[in-house]
């Protein structure tokens, strides 16, 4: 008898023949030139999903030149935001085209449920989209008041070259959140996704090509950190690199990154607490609890992986999130009913049962899960709903990122200790408050150090709504019109009407 809400593996429809891609560098796919390839072997079914050429040094270069090239000749950066919306909304119509196609490789390479993979790449035309929109609306200043005989102007320029290196814990959304963006800005890029999870990236290139984006404006090197993420960070032809992923890669990055002085923009990991305030709707906040600890099992840097509860309501609510948590639908990520599918390798497997151990050895109690779940025809790629009382905020599971399908569950008394609970912390990347007092959610909202804070409801976003961390959750923004403006620099053109400057010699 299972105490889960398991879906084994009997139904699923695995892959016959895995999908092969390669670099798209200056229009034409490649592949490495000594022949190097990654295979991807789904974390559910175990069966080898795709074969990626796997870069190298001489692939990185060439796709650096391609997009100098191509930046540096105007061929997408000085044309203008009408024609720059016009392929930006064709890639999101092929994208909606597509999304059974990219959503089933999306699920075997990741092990996210096939239900989520269709909103992800379904929801990414709409990022596209609103960057096309950006793309026609965006302007810079203009300063009248200066005096008659002066006009100033500031402009806003495309930033150059970008790298853009991705996760892989949503490998089409995140590139969702980079691409269009920059690609609205007038910037060139070389993008490299996670050697886990390459190939919907690399499937773009097919639709980039439809929509009729030039050669060299969009490179695609596939391959891993050293030496293709490396080299594209420290490239001295690049002018910007844009990263999502670990806290420690984040910051390897921005030291190789120092030498050039290039812009890095950093979207990094979290510990993000809910805070349930005893007047809550204790029903929506225990729902949305669940949702923000398992969604995507776990491996999401907006993971609600700690929860500050007040005490007069703690064993009531603990109690109704592990029932909730029993009725979640774990398992075989190919079936459309599944709500949480698997852990991306083996090692993060282990990584996230060590974590656990951890908190217990330090005095925490599990009252729920606690180790690695076996689905029946898949095997044990998958983590128990593991719920953790008795955590107080020095013990590592209140303060490190887990990455798993792990509750932490911490509690407060006064509303000071909540915020103090909730800020102390070397991340700041999100945070919700759950209370029907509007006084107490706007004052709590204020004063948590988050880039965002949701009051009443988790991870909602719009690609309106710009998103970014904290200290050690990253720097920048992305989405929204503040994500825009990170692939845009700034120049001043001050403009002298007629011949009224003072000479400054005294020529006579
Ligand atoms: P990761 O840091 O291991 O890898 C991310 C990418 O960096 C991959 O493409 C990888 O090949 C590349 N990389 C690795 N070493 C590199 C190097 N030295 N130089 C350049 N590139 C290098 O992260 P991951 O395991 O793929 O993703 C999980 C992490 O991402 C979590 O910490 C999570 O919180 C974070 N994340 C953050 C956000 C956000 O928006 N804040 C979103 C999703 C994931």
């Amino acid at each position: 008898m299972l105490d889960f809400n398991v879906m084994s593996g009997a139904e699923s429809d695995a892959p016959l023949e895995p999908v092969v891609t390669r670099h798209f560098i200056d229009g034409n796919f490649v592949d490495s030139a000594d022949g190097s390839t990654t295979e991807r072997v789904s974390p559910s079914h175990g069966v080898v999903v795709s074969r990626s050429a796997r870069g190298g040094e001489a692939e990185t270069e060439a796709a650096i030149a391609a997009a100098r090239a191509a930046f540096d000749d105007g061929r997408w950066s000085r044309t203008s935001g009408k024609a720059r919306a016009t392929v930006l909304l064709r890639v999101a119509d092929l994208i909606e085209k597509n999304v059974e196609r990219f959503a089933r490789i999306e699920t075997l390479e990741s092990g996210k449920p096939i239900s989520q993979s269709r909103g992800e790449v379904g929801g990414a035309a709409d990022l596209w989209r609103y960057a096309a929109s950006l793309a026609r609306t965006s302007h810079g200043d203009s300063h009248n008041s200066l005096g008659e005989d002066i006009l100033g102007v500031v402009l806003k320029e495309p930033i150059g070259v970008v790298s853009m290196i991705t996760p892989w814990n949503f490998p089409f959304w995140i590139l969702s959140q980079k691409l269009p963006f920059a690609l609205a800005a007038g910037c060139t890029c070389v993008v490299k996704p996670s050697e886990f999870t390459p190939s919907t990236t690399a499937m773009l290139a097919d639709l980039l090509i439809e929509a009729g984006l030039p050669a060299g404006v969009c490179n695609i090197v596939l391959g891993y950190g050293q030496p293709v993420g490396s080299l594209m960070s420290s490239h001295p032809d690049v002018d910007m690199v844009t990263f999502t992923g670990s806290t420690a890669v984040g910051k390897l990055i921005s030291e190789t990154a120092a030498d050039t002085l290039k812009k890095v923009a950093l979207e990094l990991g979290g510990k993000n607490p809910q805070v349930i305030f005893p007047d809550a709707d204790i029903e929506s906040a225990a729902d949305a609890v669940t949702f923000g600890v398992y969604f995507n099992v776990g491996q999401c840097c907006n993971s609600s992986s700690r929860i500050i509860v007040h005490e007069d309501i703690a064993d009531d609510f603990v109690a109704r999130v592990v029932e909730l948590s029993k009725k979640v639908v774990f398992g075989d990520p190919m079936n459309p009913d599944t709500q949480v599918g698997a852990i991306v390798t083996p090692e993060h497997n282990a990584k996230i049962d060590a974590s656990v151990k951890a908190a217990v050895e330090a005095g925490a109690e599990v009252v729920l899960g606690g180790g690695p779940l076996d689905v029946p025809g898949l095997g044990n790629q998958f983590y128990q709903p593991t719920v953790i009382r008795g955590v107080t905020p020095d013990m590592a599971i209140a303060r490190d990122e887990v990455f798993g399908p792990v509750l932490s569950v911490l509690t407060f008394r006064e509303f000071e200790e909540a915020v103090r609970i909730t800020n102390d912390a070397t991340y700041g990347l999100s945070a919700g408050v759950w209370s029907e007092n509007t006084h107490t959610c706007l004052d709590f909202a204020r004063r948590a150090h988050a880039g965002t804070v949701w009051t009443n409801t988790w991870m909602d976003g719009f690609p309106e709504i710009a998103f970014g961390g904290m200290r050690q959750s990253g720097q920048g923004r992305e989405i929204g019109r503040y994500g825009f403006e990170e692939f845009l620099g700034v120049k001043s053109l001050v403009m002298r009407i007629g011949r009224t400057r003072e000479p400054w010699v005294n020529a006579s």
